[in-house]
């Protein structure tokens, strides 16, 4: 096992991977901003090294600093959280080049699945269903005619490049067509540096649903389940829960077979996630995130499995070491994203925390870098708390979440718990009847309950 590891990122994920190693009797070294000095994931970690300023290209993009934060104190593995260099191939092969361990996947791996233009190719390749589209990049408008015809309108035009739910737009008709394409190319020229677009049919109603996988880079793949991440706003995942409400038995058992076997043929190492959209039925892969993800913890609830120490156990070499038939999990999860943002507008709201209670209780499980007296920087991602809730069924977990975000207390700042507070007593999400586009509409208002009563 390793004796001490570098952890390239910052709040409440740093300390989840702090968490684990710690278990492990593995050291560890925190990097931080001068934004973060005060942080807790500095506060925890073994050592720290600060590595910049605040703006994140400077500090946590900063590759050649975390680097040498490495050799300085002796590290010998290096991981990279979620975000920032998570999903950089030239990064993960840059630390190897440098003798340190990079705890996921084979940088190859990373840089197909990172194209998604190639991802969706691979994803073919490799027997997964994919969303009907171009199959390849868009060289002109009338191929790119041709095609939407083909599939239907309206269509998606998406940058191969693109990510975080920027870089897509709809095309309704064939006349809306041309200029959707242009739009479309200059964006992603402009935010991501390449013109490359693709299309694919616009799904109405789908869900989406993505499956958990572990492997040990030697044949060896396992599954562990579904999330559903469909409630998102702006492509922005809110909350996700685990089992999908929408999945029956014999639906989840394919799906996790198709997927195991896709990732047995890559070899696939380390933990990564196959998102699908899901609609009447079928199953349409996305993209594949090459690395842990925010919304792991449900996964980790239901199945009792700690992804991370599995993680860093994989990156020593080790084999899987269990098979499919030992992996099997019990009751329900929800996770609620708790972001630093005013609960209506989502305007960023960072500031000093003036009070700090975390629920707790059976069942009940927070995963944040918040304490009291601590200032939240404006530098960053606005989250700035996960808060997990397990139950043995999922009305059960439903109760359980009313309860423990009654009692969570962050003062001094705005914060989402408030739309999480209406969003629990919504007969819609508590039926699980909802798809991708259903709690834009609602937080809008078009499905609220006391705005169709205004309007009516
Ligand atoms: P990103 O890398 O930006 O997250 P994804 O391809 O994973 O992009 O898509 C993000 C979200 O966009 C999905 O979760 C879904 O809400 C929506 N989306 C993507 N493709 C389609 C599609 N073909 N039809 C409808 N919605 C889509």
């Amino acid at each position: 096992m390793f004796d001490k590891v570098l952890i390239a990122n910052r709040g409440e994920i740093a300390l989840r991977i702090h968490r684990a190693c710690r278990e492990m009797g593995i050291q560890t070294v925190a990097v931080h901003s001068t934004a973060d000095e005060t942080a807790m994931h500095v506060r925890l970690a073994d050592e720290s090294v600060c590595i910049g300023p605040p703006p994140s290209r400077d500090s946590y993009l900063n590759v050649p600093a975390i680097l040498s934060a490495a050799m300085i104190t002796g590290a010998d593995a290096i991981h990279p959280g979620v975000g920032f260099l998570a999903e950089n191939a030239n990064f993960a092969a840059l630390v190897e080049e440098h003798g340190f361990t990079f705890i996921g996947p084979e940088p190859e791996h990373m840089r197909r699945m990172g194209d998604k233009i190639e991802a969706k190719a691979l994803a073919v390749e490799l027997g997964l269903p994919v969303v009907p589209g171009s199959g390849g990049a868009i060289e002109d408008d009338g191929e790119a005619l041709k095609i939407a015809r083909e599939i239907g309108f309206p269509v998606l035009v998406k940058a191969a490049a693109g990510g975080g739910g920027k870089g897509m737009t709809v095309a309704e008709t064939a006349e809306d067509l041309p200029e959707t394409l242009a739009m479309c190319r200059r964006e992603a020229k402009a935010n991501f540096g390449h013109d490359a677009i693709y299309l694919e049919k616009l799904l109405t109603h789908p869900r989406h649903i993505e499956v958990q996988v572990l492997g040990d880079g030697r044949g060896e793949v396992v599954h562990f389940g579904e999330r559903d991440c469909s409630l998102q706003r702006r492509h922005q995942k809110i909350l996700e829960e685990a089992p999908s409400p929408a999945l029956d038995p014999a639906t989840r058992l394919s799906i996790g077979e198709t997927v195991t076997e896709a990732m047995k043929k890559l070899d696939y190492r380390s933990a990564g996630t196959i998102e699908f959209l899901y609609e009447d039925g079928a199953f349409y892969f996305i993209e594949m995130n090459t690395r842990l993800q925010v919304e792991h913890p449900v996964t980790e609830m239901i199945c009792g499995v700690d992804l991370v120490r599995e993680q860093l156990r994989i990156a020593t070499g080790a084999p899987l070491g269990y098979g499919q038939d030992e992996i099997a999990s019990s009751g329900h999860a929800i996770e609620c994203r708790i972001n630093a943002e005013n609960p209506e507008s989502f305007r960023p709201a960072p500031g000093r925390v003036s009070e700090y209670h975390a629920p707790g209780g059976l069942g009940v499980r927070v995963d944040s870098a918040l304490y009291s007296g601590y200032t939240v920087p404006p530098h960053y991602d606005s989250l700035v708390s996960k808060l997990i809730v397990h139950g043995t069924t999922r009305n059960e977990c439903l109760m359980r979440l009313r309860r423990a975000l009654e009692e969570y207390v962050i003062g001094g700042i705005e914060t989402t718990i408030p739309l999480h507070q209406r969003l629990i007593s919504e007969p819609r999400f508590l039926n699980g009847d909802y798809d991708i586009h259903w709690l834009e509409a609602w937080i809008e208002g078009a499905d609220g309950p006391a705005e169709t009563e205004d309007t009516g």
